[in-house]
């Protein structure tokens, strides 16, 4: 590990040389497993943040209260530390730029969707990636301020942002964005993208268009 930063007391941002790295699409995941002496692992997914072109593999995880791998690469993992990490994984959940798509997601579903944009961001297709990124708080939603900079529909859901109150995104927000889109995205908790799922609906997105990834439970 490369890079270690503590952006708020709930969320590490990790930077790795990975060996022998495979170029990734962006929305892959990779597979992070800790190893104890004993030979205990255990692992979880999580989703790339870098762009592809990015020398360093980034990660961004959310610390949850008693969690287990988020709980040590937030408390203990230091730089110079060497992980197993398998990847990338995953062929459903991917953006490779060739087809207008609107991104509804949130909390620290944002992370797939941070190295669409950046991917998009350095190819010039901002344009084709309408994001909509929901949190609780700003200091809450990972990548806040560089989303907004590509352009992202901020929504956030207990502090005001500008003039906007704080409320989820409502449809008439969202309509805008999802004009002529022919992929959509959502990630996030099992309630969020049930949420996201059915205001996608609302808008008239199809709903064979959506592709669904949900930060369950341990994965
Ligand atoms: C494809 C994929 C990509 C993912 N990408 C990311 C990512 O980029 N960043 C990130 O932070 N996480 C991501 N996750 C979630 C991650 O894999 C772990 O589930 C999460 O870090 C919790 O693991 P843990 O060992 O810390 O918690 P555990 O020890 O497994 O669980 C601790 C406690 O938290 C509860 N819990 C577990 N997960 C959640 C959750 N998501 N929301 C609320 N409560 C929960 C458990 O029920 C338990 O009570 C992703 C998951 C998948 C499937």
């Amino acid at each position: 590990m490369i890079e270690v930063e503590r952006p708020t007391d709930r969320l590490v941002r990790l930077r790795f040389h990975v060996e022998d790295r495979v170029d990734h699409w962006p929305g892959q995941h990779y597979v992070l497993r800790l190893r104890a002496p004993d030979g205990y692992t255990a692992q979880r997914s999580y989703s790339i943040a870098s762009d592809p072109h990015d020398p360093l593999l980034e990660l961004m995880i959310e610390c949850l209260p008693d969690g287990e791998v988020s709980g040590f690469m937030h408390d203990v993992a230091e730089v110079g530390d060497v992980f197993e990490l398998r990847g990338p994984i995953g062929g459903w959940f991917t953006w490779t730029g060739e087809q207008p798509a609107i991104c509804v997601v949130g909390g620290s579903g944002v992370v797939p969707v941070v190295s669409m944009a950046r991917y998009a961001h350095r190819l010039g297709l901002s344009s084709m990636l309408r994001i909509v990124a929901v949190g609780r708080t700003y200091d809450d939603l990972p990548y806040a301020a560089e989303l907004e900079k590509y352009g992202a529909f901020l929504a956030l859901t207990r502090e005001n942002l500008g003039d906007r109150v704080a409320h989820p995104p409502y449809p008439d927000e969202v309509l805008p964005l999802a004009e002529d889109v022919e992929r959509a995205y959502v990630c996030g908790s099992v309630g969020f993208a049930s949420f996201a799922t059915r205001l996608l609906g609302e808008v008239g997105v199809r709903a064979d268009t959506i592709r669904v990834e949900q930060f369950g439970a341990t994965s």
